[in-house]
């Protein structure tokens, strides 16, 4: 079964007087444990997309299925108990608050989960922060981590929730390459160690490449499908024009 499914999805925006498509009839499945990554020049719709399918935004028209249910026409409540359930968010500016500890960030999104003790959120807090490589920065308040370590914060307040998505937007483009690239490196390894699936919009080629799943956008439109076999993609939908790059 799917994690995610978008059909034929549509979204505009109105800007004033005028009526911006951001995306048109856009299809997409994303299968358990992949890693995926959406890749397209900048307002090709790829944050949309993102949106749409964490459901922080809601389609024009068309269908999301979210574990196989129809998360289109639900109410904003429901919706939220989805996104604290099942879907994890990374974004490019980390989004921390800026009073709280690396620790209380992480923490921050269970507390709405009334079902669990103060030590079962410390215990998971503690097993997040582990997974991530800042237990000893636990007590340092975002403006006391680098880039690279607050990203990491941002990946283990993703997980805490125990999410089965983690919806990335631009993840490392805030970073240095090296540190884009160990941030890349933590989850993949997440995604194959726990299995948690990844979806992550980029326009640097080094991180698609680390992908496992690649879907190209233009203009609001899926213009390409690749699957990595053996260190190649193929291709199962292509409508890429012959002049974009022939690499992706
Ligand atoms: P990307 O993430 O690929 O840069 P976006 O999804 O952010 O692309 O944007 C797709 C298109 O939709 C762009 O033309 C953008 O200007 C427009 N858009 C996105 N969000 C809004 C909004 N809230 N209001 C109006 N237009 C928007």
């Amino acid at each position: 079964m799917s994690i995610i499914r978008v059909e034929n999805v549509s979204k505009t925006y109105l800007l004033g007087e005028q009526t911006v498509t951001a995306l048109e009839g856009v299809s997409l499945v994303v299968e358990p444990g992949v890693f995926m990554a959406i890749a397209g020049p900048s307002g090709s719709g790829k944050s949309t997309l993102l949106n749409i399918m964490g459901c922080i935004d809601t389609p024009s028209k068309g269908r999301v299925e979210i574990e196989g249910i129809d998360v289109s026409g639900q109410t904003p409540d429901s919706l939220a108990d989805v996104r604290a359930r099942t879907l994890g968010f990374v974004f490019q500016t980390f989004n921390l608050l800026p009073v709280l500890s690396a620790q209380e960030n992480v923490e921050y999104p269970l507390l709405q989960m009334t079902e669990l003790t103060k030590e079962e959120r410390a215990e998971r807090v503690a097993f997040y922060l582990n997974m991530v490589g800042l237990t000893k920065y636990a007590d340092h308040r975002p403006n006391q981590l680098s880039g690279g370590q607050r990203q990491r914060v941002a990946i283990a307040r993703a997980l805490v929730t125990h999410s089965r998505v983690v919806l990335a937007d631009e993840p490392t483009a805030n970073l240095d390459r090296r540190t884009g690239e160990s941030i890349l490196n933590l989850m993949r390894e997440i995604n194959q160690n726990a299995g948690t699936t990844f979806v992550f919009s980029t326009h640097d080629k080094r991180v698609m490449n680390r992908a496992d799943r690649l879907v190209r956008m233009e203009d609001g439109q899926i213009t390409a499908l690749g699957m990595k076999r053996e260190g190649s993609w193929i291709f199962v939908q292509d409508r890429r024009k012959p002049e974009d790059d022939p690499e992706i």
